[in-house]
C-alpha cells in the first residue's frame, strides 16, 4: 500500500517560536522537498500574514511534482485567502481545520457541538467549491469523545472532504490508542485518513507508525521534527522506519536527500542538531567502542541498522587539496548530490580554492558547509563585507568595518567590550539601524585546528527575527558575515513577518 507524505516544515515548523524563515529560504526548502518527492508540501498559513500569503503563492507557482497545501481556519475569509495563495499550484490543497475536544470548544471556540458540526458542513462545502482537493483536520481529535469525533468526521466526509486529518495536537495519544482510533474510524467511514502527531511525550513517530499499521493513508511530518513545542513526527524517522521495518508499505521519498535536507533546515533556522539525533545526528553512524568498531569492520550490519549511503550521509574521507582542479571538484560535488550552474561552479570553485589555501585538507564536510548555504534564490545582499580590522586587548576592543552597498563603500570604527561586540556595533552604526542581537553562537564544522568555524546569529528589528549564518576559517570573519547575513534578510523583506 502506498503511504503519502504531507510535509509541514514550512507551516507547523515555521510557526514555532524562533524559527521564522525568509520567503526565499522557504522556497529553497520547498524545492528540496520536491526533489525528495514529498507528496504534499504545506507551504504556510496565508491568512496569518501578508508575508506568509506571498510566500505560499511563490511556492505554489514554482512546485510542479508535489501538491502544495495552504492552511485555513474554518472561516470563509481564511479559505478565500488560502485559495488565492494556492490556486496557481499544479496540485493545490486547502487544509482546513476545526477543534473538536471539549476543552477547545469551551475555552477557545466558545461553540457547542452542534455549532461545530454546522461549521464543518458549511466550510467543507465552501472550500470544495473553490479547491479540487480538501483536507479537513480535527484539532485535538485525540482528546475528543469518540462519538462526537465520528459525527464530526462523517459530517466532513458527507460535505465532500477528500481526506480527513486526525490531529494529536498536544501529543497526548499512545500508540495503542492511536491504532484503535484509526481502526474505529476505518470501520465507520470510507475516506482517506491522515494523522498529525506531536512529540510532547516523544511518541510522535511511534503514534504515526501505529496509525499507518492500522490503515492510515498519509502522515504529516517535518524535517528534523521541526514544529510547535516539542515538534512534529520527524520525516527522517518515519520514512526510515517504514523503509527499514515495513516492506509492505510504499513511499515515493528519495531517502538519499534526507541528510542534506536536514542540514538545509537546521542551517536556515540556526540550530545545531545534537550528535545523538536519530538518523541524521553526527553520531548516528559513528562507532568508538573497540568491540563495536571490530564488529563494524567485519560486517557493518553488526552495529548499523541502516546504510548511511541510503540517507545521503557524506563519508568524511580525505579528498581535495589546493592542487585539486575544477574537474575533481565537480566530480566530488556531483557525487555528493549537488548540481550547479556554470556561474555557481565558478563561484564555489573560487570559494573552494580560498578554503584550500587556508586549510590543507578539504573534506566532504567542508564542501557541504560551503554549499549548504547555496541558495537558488539569493536574498538581496544590500550590504557586503569589504574589509575589517579588529584590535583586542583584555576587555576592550575596536573594530573598523568596511561595507559596500551598491557601488559605495562605508567605513566605521567602534569600540566595545570585545571584538565581536565592537564589530556588531560598527555594523549597526553603518546601516543606521538598531538591530538587537538575540542569540549568537559559534561552532566548528569540521575537526582539526584549521577547522571551518560557523557563526549563527539571531537578530531582531522591529519584532522581526531572522537567523544569519557565516562560515570562515576565521571565527571573527564568520561572525561578521553571519551578522550581515541576518541584516540583509531583515531589510530585504517587505512583508509583515
Ligand atoms: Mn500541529
Amino acid at each position: 500500500m502506498k503511504i503519502k507524505i504531507f510535509d509541514t516544515t514550512l507551516r507547523d515548523g515555521e510557526q514555532a517560536p524562533g524559527f521564522t524563515m525568509h520567503p526565499k529560504e522557504k522556497l529553497d526548502i520547498a524545492l528540496k522537498l520536491e526533489s525528495m518527492k514529498a507528496d504534499a508540501i504545506e507551504a504556510g498559513f496565508p491568512a496569518s500574514s501578508k508575508a506568509d500569503f506571498l510566500s505560499v503563492k511563490e511556492i505554489s507557482e514554482n512546485i510542479k511534482y508535489s501538491s502544495v497545501a495552504a492552511l485555513a481556519r474554518s472561516t470563509t475569509s481564511d479559505i478565500d485567502c488560502a485559495w488565492e495563495a494556492v490556486k496557481d499550484a499544479k496540485f493545490p490543497i486547502i487544509h482546513t481545520f476545526i477543534a473538536t475536544s471539549p476543552i477547545h470548544l469551551k475555552y477557545k471556540l466558545k461553540m457547542t457541538e452542534d455549532e461545530v458540526l454546522d461549521s464543518i458542513a458549511f466550510h467543507v462545502k465552501y472550500a470544495k467549491s473553490k479547491c479540487p482537493f480538501l483536507k479537513y483536520a480535527f484539532e485535538d481529535a485525540t482528546r475528543t469523545p469518540k462519538e462526537f469525533l465520528l459525527k464530526a468526521i462523517k459530517t466532513a466526509v458527507k460535505a465532500g472532504a477528500d481526506c480527513i486529518n486526525i490531529a494529536d495536537t498536544v501529543g497526548y495519544s499512545t500508540p495503542k490508542e492511536t491504532s484503535e482510533l484509526i481502526s474505529l474510524i476505518k470501520s465507520e467511514v470510507d475516506v482517506k485518513i491522515s494523522v498529525h502527531c506531536h512529540n510532547d511525550l516523544g511518541l510522535a513517530t511511534a503514534n504515526t507508525l501505529a496509525a499507518i499499521e492500522a490503515g492510515a493513508n498519509e502522515f504529516d511530518c517535518s524535517i528534523i521534527g521541526l514544529g510547535e513545542r516539542a515538534g512534529n513526527a520527524s520525516l527522517e524517522e518515519v520514512v526510515m522506519a517504514i523503509k527499514t521495518r515495513y516492506p509492505q508499505f510504499e513511499l515515493s521519498t528519495e531517502t538519499k536527500q534526507i541528510y542534506s535536507a536536514s542540514k538545509l533546515v537546521s542551517s536556515i533556522v540556526g540550530i545545531k542538531l545534537p550528535p545523538f539525533k536519530t538518523i541524521v545526528g553526527s553520531n548516528a553512524f559513528a562507532h568508538e567502542a573497540g568491540i563495536h568498531q571490530h564488529g563494524v569492520l567485519e560486517n557493518r550490519a553488526t552495529y548499523e541498522l541502516m546504510n548511511p549511503d541510503d540517507i545521503g550521509i557524506p563519508q568524511n574521507k580525505l579528498l581535495l587539496g589546493k592542487h585539486s582542479g575544477k574537474h575533481a571538484f565537480l566530480e566530488l560535488i556531483g557525487e555528493m548530490g549537488y548540481s550547479l550552474t556554470d556561474e555557481e561552479t565558478a563561484f564555489y570553485f573560487e570559494k573552494f580554492k580560498e578554503l584550500a589555501e587556508r586549510k590543507k585538507i578539504v573534506t566532504r564536510r567542508d564542501i557541504d558547509a560551503l554549499l549548504i548555504n547555496l541558495s537558488r534564490h539569493a536574498i538581496k545582499r544590500t550590504y557586503t563585507l569589504t574589509d575589517y580590522e579588529i584590535m583586542s586587548y583584555k576587555n576592550q576592543a575596536t573594530a573598523e568595518i568596511t561595507l559596500s552597498s551598491g557601488d559605495k563603500q562605508h567605513v566605521e570604527k567602534m569600540s566595545g567590550d570585545g571584538p565581536v561586540d565592537a564589530a556588531f556595533k560598527a555594523i549597526n552604526s553603518l546601516t543606521g539601524q538598531n538591530f538587537v542581537l538575540h542569540d549568537y553562537s559559534i561552532h566548528s564544522v569540521t575537526e582539526g585546528k584549521d577547522a571551518l568555524g560557523e557563526a549563527t546569529v539571531k537578530l531582531a528589528l522591529n519584532d522581526k527575527i531572522m537567523t544569519g549564518k557565516g562560515i570562515s576559517t576565521d571565527v571573527l570573519e564568520a561572525s561578521i558575515i553571519a551578522y550581515l547575513n541576518a541584516v540583509n534578510k531583515l531589510i530585504s523583506d517587505g512583508g509583515d513577518l
